[in-house]
């Protein structure tokens, strides 16, 4: 029982009682991946979606009642807290209330102790990969939380994806992931503004690719996801900088970065800076294109 498409659960790995809440974009194929490797899956959407092999349920608390663990795939913070609330008290003793959404530090460690104060497990477990990577259950999560929670819906990571790394304790999961895209958000921006200069100076960008992809300049966001179209692996940047990663989906991680810094007392000046761009970047037209269209922006932002 691991990846999208496997057959159903075997005897060894016991077929859970799932409820998944938040059947988006990113939560309707893993809802679906789960449902596919043999779990009893019951879904819960305010939009009314359905899902392949997914039972509907009425209600959030009426997709969490009974089931082993609840997964929340919702659009933030605010939003996980009233799921969190309505879902809890519906939830078994021993239960894990898992939440995969990207959210603030704060909303995590508060959906956490929401469930420790009703004798739930809990974890925040956000991923990376994408819609590709839950279509394919190829994720990779980053879990905060308790061993014993992390345990028991290992399993379900390995269904969903090909990675669950366990950070620590509540809230690691998300400052893992909004430190990671923090530096994601920082190095495009370099990549881009390193083909910019290079276009102004007349060097050709395979000839651009070629050095920096194998010099000290060379990070994933050029040799694995270059923001210039026709140089390096195919990128977004090869299909008209439709997404993969969208600059607004980037823009709120990079404002849960500084949320997070502020709140810290961290300095991170870069991370602000990346985020006054993209936030420009998605208010004036950047909005539904890849977050490597920056790209564009930076060429429109040059002299003359
Ligand atoms: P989405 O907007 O497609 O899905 C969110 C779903 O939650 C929607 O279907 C919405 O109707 C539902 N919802 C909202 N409020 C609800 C409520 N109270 N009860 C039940 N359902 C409710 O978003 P998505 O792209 O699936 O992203 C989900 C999360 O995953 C976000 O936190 C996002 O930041 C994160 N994420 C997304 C991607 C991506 O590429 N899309 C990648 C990594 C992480």
């Amino acid at each position: 029982m691991k990846t999208a498409g496997r057959g159903p659960a075997s005897r060894e790995d016991r077929a859970m009682k799932i409820g998944f809440i938040g059947l988006g974009n990113m939560g309707a194929p893993m809802a679906a991946n789960l449902a596919k490797a043999g779990h009893e899956v019951t879904g819960f959407d305010v939009a009314g979606v359905s899902v392949d092999g997914v039972a509907p349920a009425g209600s959030a608390p009426e997709a969490a009642s009974g089931a082993d663990v609840v997964i929340t795939m919702l659009p933030n913070g605010d939003i996980l807290r009233v799921v969190a609330a309505e879902v809890v008290p519906a939830m078994q003793a021993g239960a894990v209330l898992c939440d995969c959404s990207t959210v603030d530090v704060e909303s995590a460690q508060a959906a956490a102790a929401m469930a420790a104060a009703a004798g739930v497990g809990a974890l925040d477990a956000p991923v990376s990969g994408g819609t590709g990577g839950a279509a394919g259950g190829t994720l990779t999560f980053m879990v905060g939380g308790d061993e014993a929670s992390f345990a028991k819906v290992k399993p379900l990571f390995d269904i969903m994806g090909q990675k669950a790394v366990h950070c620590g304790a509540a809230g690691a999961g998300q400052s893992a992931k909004i430190c990671n895209n923090m530096i994601l958000g920082i190095s495009m921006i370099a990549v881009c503004e390193g083909f910019n200069l290079a276009d102004r100076l007349g060097l050709s960008r395979e000839a651009m690719f070629d050095v920096v992809s194998t010099s000290s300049g060379s990070c994933w966001s050029i040799n694995t996801y270059c923001p210039a179209p026709g140089v390096g692996p195919t990128s977004p940047a090869d299909n008209d900088y439709k997404p993969g990663f969208a600059a607004e989906l980037m823009l709120k991680d990079l404002k849960l970065s500084q949320q997070a810094a502020d709140a810290a007392g961290a300095a991170t000046p870069m991370g602000a800076a990346a985020t006054a761009l993209y936030d420009a970047f998605v208010a004036e037209g950047g909005q539904g294109k890849d977050f490597s269209a920056m790209l564009l922006r930076l060429a429109e932002m040059s002299k003359g």
